[in-house]
């Protein structure tokens, strides 16, 4: 059975269906492709897994489609792989009125995304993430971008697709790290602002672990959901959008300190909550008994619970390099109960000290 969401933002609003089979579903995709041609972009691991079925499914409704394949990897997410995209689409005369379609995880959606906000000054853009964490979180809130050498995600645009397939049978294909990674940012949602899905997520991340397709598409679609309430409220990150960085600025500086690609981001993001939460217990919101019950949900995802020891002014600096850090003071989303996030931004530097301690080894 598919279900379907909408993410409200008036004349940009757009369907999010989430289901089985749904790179098969013909009807789905005419809806939103009302011309014969589309450009595809995808990478090379993703392609000879899916994209000869997308094609069959665009040819039954009589859509040509010319492929983008490119490398696969967060290393190139770069302004070069960016022009291999516009190459590809000016070389095969893509016009203004051609859909761009993002198969893949996060990489290849932000990547399409932006490519589709500036080629020839933007065209449609759909998206069908592959990855958990891309139906999760990134092919939802119209945030796309690629790196500089300088920082991550440092280029970009807010750009909303027109519609997003969140295929649940791709994820059978998805490595085990992989999967858990996604997992952080589904327990993420519980945290920040929904106990009774992290309830929910405490009673079923085994059935989770072994893709149970009926759970995985309850997940999808409860955090989708939570995603797209966020972003409805909140498009440009000015206030409540802000909470969806839980774990966050911990986690890019595990990410940055132990070097990108060495820790998966949901792993960064699951350690950093971690941390996050250790500092909620200690500015007297929760209690430790809350701190455990969440390290053991991570525990039990597969996801780790401890930080490597970069050294308290190691993490410092890589916090103060994160794009999140306002007017020099460091800001961080923590937990007022569990259930409910606050963004706060007069931590005491002596009680994060503390974390930085506590919760590295
Ligand atoms: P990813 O895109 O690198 O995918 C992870 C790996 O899985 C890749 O090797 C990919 O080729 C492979 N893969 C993808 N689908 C597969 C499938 N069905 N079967 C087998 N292998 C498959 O990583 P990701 O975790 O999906 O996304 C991470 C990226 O998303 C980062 O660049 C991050 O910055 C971005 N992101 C963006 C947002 C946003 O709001 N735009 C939010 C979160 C993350
Ligand atoms: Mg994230």
């Amino acid at each position: 059975m598919m279900q379907t969401l909408t993410v409200g933002l008036s004349d940009r609003s757009y369907p999010i269906h989430i289901g089985t089979g749904l790179l098969s579903n013909a009807a789905l995709l005419a809806a939103s492709i009302p011309r014969k041609r589309v450009a595809i972009v995808t990478n090379t691991t993703i392609a000879p897994l899916y994209l000869s079925q997308l094609q069959a499914t665009l040819r039954e409704i009589g859509v040509q489609s010319v492929e983008i394949i490119l490398p696969d990897g967060e290393v190139y997410k770069t302004g070069e792989t960016l022009n291999l995209i516009y190459d590809g689409l000016l070389t095969h005369r893509c016009e203004r009125t051609t859909p761009l379609i993002a198969l893949g995880g996060g990489v290849i959606g932000d990547m399409t995304g932006f490519a589709a906000a500036s080629f020839l000054r933007g065209v449609p853009f759909i998206q069908i993430p592959t990855t958990l964490l891309s139906q999760v979180d990134s092919s939802v809130g119209g945030k796309t971008g690629i790196n500089h050498p300088l920082g991550k995600n440092m280029i970009g645009a807010f750009y909303q697709p027109k519609l997003v397939l969140a295929d649940i049978s791709t994820l059978n294909t998805l490595s085990d790290k992989e999967l858990s990674a996604g997992l952080a940012e589904v327990i993420k949602y519980g945290l920040i602002r929904d106990l009774p899905f992290l309830e929910w997520l405490e009673r079923n991340i085994e059935k989770l672990l072994a893709r149970d397709t009926e759970a995985l598409q309850y997940a999808v679609m409860r955090s989708c959901q939570n995603k797209a309430e966020v972003v409805a409220a909140d498009e440009r990150e000015s206030g409540e959008r802000a909470l969806l960085n839980l774990g966050h600025t911990f986690g890019h500086a595990i990410e940055s300190g132990m070097g990108y690609g060495n820790w998966l981001h949901g792993e960064g993001v699951a350690a950093g909550t971690m941390m996050a939460a250790d500092l909620s217990q200690r500015m007297g919101w929760i209690s430790t008994d809350d701190v455990l019950r969440i390290r053991d949900l991570f525990l039990r995802a597969n996801l780790p619970v401890v930080s490597p020891d970069l050294g308290i002014d190691r993490y410092l600096d890589y916090m103060g390099l994160d794009k999140k850090v306002e007017g020099g003071k460091l800001r961080f989303v923590l937990l007022k109960q569990v259930g409910v996030a606050a963004l706060v931004s007069d931590v005491p530097l002596a009680l994060l000290q503390q974390t930085l301690v506590a919760c590295c080894s």
